[in-house]
C-alpha cells in the first residue's frame, strides 16, 4: 500500500468525521474507507473526488440542498447507471435512487439483469436537488458535470446506462432526449453507453416498460460480450 496515500485518505477521513460532528454535513455523505482503490491505483480515487467536491457551492442548488448526494455501489462495477438529480427522499438521506424510482431501478436491475444495486455504481448528474425537482438548468450541469466525467474515469465501467433525457442530453452532449436516443448504442468518453426512459417515467408512462425491457436486455447483452472476451 502507498503510505502516503493511505495518510491522504485517513486525513480525508478524519476531515469530513469532524465536519459531521460540527454539524456541517450528514454522515451518510461521508465515502467509505477506499482501501481497495489505495491498494491497486495510485491515481485517483473516488473518495479524493468527493474530497474536491467538499461541501460545494458552485451553483446554487447549495442553499436548498440538505445533503449531497455523490453515488452508491460498486467503484469497479461493469454497469455504471446515470439518472437525473437528487428527489426529495435522496436529499433527505444522501443517497441516489433510494425512493419509488429507486425501489423500480432496483426491480428492473435483478429481474432483468441479474444484479443487485451493489454491483452497480449509481450515479447523477446533479449532484444537488433541484427545488420542486424542477429540471436542472445548464449552469447547475456545467458546474455538476465536472464530477460525474471523474467518477466515469475512475470506475470506468464496460457500459454507460442514462437514465431519462437530462442524463441522455448531458453525458451524450446531445440536443435530443431519450425517445431520441435510446435503442441504439451510443459512445461517451469511450464507453459504450445506452439511454433507456428514467424509471419514475415508467412509473408514469406503463407502456414504457417494454422499451425499457428491450434496453435493459441490448445492456445485459453487451455486459456478458464484455465479460467474454
Ligand atoms: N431520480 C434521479 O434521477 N436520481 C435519483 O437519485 C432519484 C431520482
Amino acid at each position: 500500500m502507498n503510505p502516503e496515500a493511505k495518510e491522504r485518505e485517513l486525513d480525508r477521513l478524519m476531515a469530513e468525521i469532524q465536519a459531521v460532528l460540527a454539524g456541517k454535513r450528514s454522515p451518510h455523505t461521508i465515502a467509505p474507507y477506499d482501501a481497495i482503490a489505495l491498494t491497486v491505483s495510485p491515481s485517483q480515487t473516488l473518495a479524493q473526488v468527493r474530497t474536491e467536491l467538499g461541501d460545494c457551492q458552485r451553483c446554487n442548488l447549495c442553499k436548498t440542498r440538505k445533503n449531497i448526494v455523490f453515488g452508491r455501489g460498486n467503484p469497479s462495477a461493469h454497469l455504471l447507471i446515470i439518472g437525473e438529480a437528487p428527489g426529495e427522499q435522496e436529499d433527505r438521506t444522501g443517497e441516489p435512487f433510494v425512493g419509488r424510482a429507486g425501489e423500480l431501478l432496483e426491480k428492473m436491475l435483478t429481474s432483468v439483469l441479474g444484479l443487485t444495486s451493489e454491483e452497480v455504481y449509481i450515479a447523477n448528474v446533479i449532484k444537488c436537488r433541484p427545488p420542486d425537482n424542477r429540471d436542472p438548468d445548464s449552469c447547475e450541469v456545467s458546474a455538476c458535470l465536472p464530477f460525474l466525467q471523474d467518477q466515469i474515469r475512475i470506475i470506468a465501467p464496460k457500459v454507460l446506462l442514462l437514465m431519462g433525457s437530462i442524463a441522455t442530453k448531458a453525458v451524450l452532449q446531445s440536443e435530443h432526449g431519450v425517445t431520441r436516443m435510446r435503442g441504439q448504442w451510443h459512445e461517451a468518453y469511450g464507453i459504450p453507453t445506452y439511454a433507456t426512459f428514467h424509471p419514475a417515467n415508467l412509473l408514469r408512462q406503463e407502456r414504457n416498460k417494454v422499451y425499457a425491457f428491450e434496453d435493459l436486455k441490448a445492456v445485459e447483452e453487451k455486459i456478458r460480450a464484455s465479460k467474454s472476451r
